[in-house]
């Protein structure tokens, strides 16, 4: 049962927490329920003036034979009727309390029961009795709330001081969630069923992780939107200053042309990219059935040639390779190596080299790309695989980057058993390497 599905279940009302709680509920009151000590009263009085009446019964009998039968046998008969009715009253009381005893039994493990599957829901839980006294806590709602374990028996706000909680809790409104920001930077989600105005049950969620996807959900749909509107608003300008016939000049319209062509294919490339980011996301985690041998030597003097022309001869590109073969899907592992070329050529001034390697690493094996370009400092260095993270978005957009690529890199990595490692130094260049452990590498006699 989640904090939903409690909240949901009538905050505010006894039913709902009979309903889920039944003994935990009368527990809590810590009284039985009326109907169930009215019985008892009514079927002792009945049993009491049963007796009574059996008695005076016994009695009249007595004084009406008196004179016809032996004083002693009158006698007699009347100390064997007051013993049977004695044993009688006696038998009835004990059945009575040795039920009562059953049933406080059958409570009580009940409520332990409930009690220990409380304790093991993945929510929070605090049980309040008056005057906001804890009456009893889950180790989840302990470690949420940062109680101490002797919080039990006294006042809930010595240990939690959140105002706004506070608040909350005594303005009893409690048809929505309260949410708190605890000290450790988690956030929770606070719901709270009271059935009656001294007693409530506050049931804590983490939503930490949910929130965190909502805020990049939201962040990725501001970035993507930001990128489009750009290039967008280029080629709509040109397109509203050449809407009036003659208004520019032919040697003006090639170069604006010129322009549109350029922000539209930067559209593309970014829809390109968004689309293999989205395919990769959807495909299997472990796609062992897709993968395959690759010559990896092959599939780098490839990624190099394609290297040289986006270089177009400002960059000198050298290529070292070892004879050994890679178990992965080659498509992926070429788009994972082409974007790590293509950032050391874009990152690169005119006159500095890339070097790619592909060779044995310990058991495993590491395609490596390095290049004497601009470098990145330390501090952006573990944040370059999250979308849209550029260090220098300027240069980023000029060179025709998405800000995608190194999210398509840690996803193809992911899918094909690999991992990524960046060092880099400032003005002097960085080495990007797409590590494999020997479970993915295949050679010859190994
Ligand atoms: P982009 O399309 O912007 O290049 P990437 O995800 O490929 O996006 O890279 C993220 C950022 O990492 C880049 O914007 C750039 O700042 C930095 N970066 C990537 N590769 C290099 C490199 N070889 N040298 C310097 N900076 C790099």
């Amino acid at each position: 049962m989640t904090a939903e599905d409690l909240a949901q279940s009538g905050v505010d009302g006894a039913e709902a927490r009979r309903e889920i709680f039944p003994t935990l509920a009368d527990g809590i009151s810590a009284a039985p329920a009326p109907s169930d000590s009215e019985e008892r009263l009514a079927a002792l009085r009945r049993m009491s003036v049963m007796l009574a009446a059996a008695y005076l019964a016994a009695f009249g009998l007595a004084v009406a034979a008196r004179g016809r039968f032996p004083e002693d046998a009158i006698f007699w008969c009347w100390s064997v009727a007051t013993a049977v009715l004695f044993i009688l009253g006696m038998t009835l009381w004990q059945s009575l309390m040795r039920e009562d005893r059953i049933k406080a039994r059958r409570i009580r493990d009940r409520d332990q029961r409930y009690r220990q599957t409380l304790a093991l829901l993945p929510e929070g839980v605090v049980i309040l009795g008056e005057g906001w006294r804890v009456e009893w806590v889950n180790a989840r709602a302990l470690e949420h709330l940062s109680l101490g374990p002797g919080c039990a028996g006294r006042s809930f706000f010595d240990s939690v001081h959140d105002e706004g909680l506070r608040r909350w809790l005594i303005e009893r409104n409690f048809s929505g969630r309260f949410a708190l920001e605890v000290p450790d930077g988690r956030r929770l989600e606070v719901a709270v069923v009271a059935p009656d105005a001294r007693h409530m049950m506050i049931v804590t969620h983490d939503s930490t992780e949910r929130m965190r996807l909502d805020d990049m959900r939201r962040d990725f749909v501001a970035n993507v939107s930001h990128e489009l509107r750009t290039p967008l608003t280029v080629i709509s300008g040109f397109l509203e200053l050449e809407s009036a016939p003659g208004s520019v000049p032919p040697e003006t319209l090639a170069r604006h042309r010129e322009l549109m062509y350029e922000q539209a294919r930067r559209m593309k490339s970014l829809l390109d990219d968004l689309l293999l980011l989205s395919s990769l996301e959807n495909r299997d985690e472990h796609p062992d059935e897709d993968a395959e041998v690759i010559a990896v030597p092959r599939l780098i003097e490839d990624v190099a040639r394609e290297g040289r022309a986006l270089s177009a001869g400002r960059h000198e590109i050298v290529v070292r390779t070892e004879d050994v073969s890679l178990i992965g899907i080659a498509d992926e592992i070429r788009s994972a190596a082409m974007n790590l070329v293509s950032n050391a050529v874009r990152y690169t001034p005119e006159g500095g080299s890339i070097l790619i390697t592909w060779h044995r690493f310990g058991m495993g094996a590491e395609l490596a790309v390095k290049d004497t370009g601009i470098g990145i400092e330390a501090r952006h260095i573990p944040r370059l695989t999250e979308r849209f993270y550029r260090v220098d978005k300027g240069r980023s957009r000029g060179t025709g980057g998405t800000g995608l690529g190194l999210a398509i890199v840690k996803h193809i990595l992911r899918r094909n058993g690999g991992e990524l490692r960046v060092e880099s130094v400032p003005g002097k260049g960085s080495t990007f390497a797409l590590r494999f452990s020997e479970s993915r590498v295949f050679a010859e006699g190994k």
